[in-house]
């Protein structure tokens, strides 16, 4: 689906430049010790994912506009086109953010970072080949 694609990298959460490694530490974002953990380079292609020291603060806006954006979905689709009172919608959007914060926040990060990196077709290649080596 897509692979190569920034698409394909903030949907699987693998590393932007290869598409093969994972970003976080772990893959369940309601794992809530580790949910934040970003691996420190792609194990496949050595891209860095800890770039600088603040370098995710930029991710507090995405995650801003996507925290809006489902806002803005809901109000329109619930109140508008179903014509739901707004305060039931409220009601059910209000937990359903706070519920969705891990998952809010790790997908900021990965398209923060997709921003900023590029897709590399030849170190895509070497880290397929060399993911299938390590795992035959
Ligand atoms: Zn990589």
């Amino acid at each position: 689906m897509f692979k190569g694609s920034k698409v394909y990298s903030i949907a699987t959460n693998t590393c932007p430049k290869c598409n093969v490694g994972s970003f976080f530490k772990t893959n369940n974002p309601y794992d809530l010790k580790n949910f934040d953990k970003i691996n420190e380079y792609c194990q496949y292609c050595g891209e860095s994912f800890l770039r600088e020291p603040g370098f995710y603060i930029g991710a507090m806006y995405v995650s801003y506009a996507l925290s809006v954006a489902l806002t803005v979905i809901s109000f329109v689709g619930f109140v508008i086109l179903l014509n739901v009172d707004i305060y039931y919608v409220l009601a059910v959007l209000i937990p359903a953010i706070i519920v969705l914060l891990p998952v809010l926040f790790r997908t900021a990060r990965i398209i923060w970072i997709n921003f900023f990196v590029k897709y590399d077709p030849e170190k895509a290649a070497l880290a397929t080949e060399k993911r299938n080596l390590a795992n035959p």
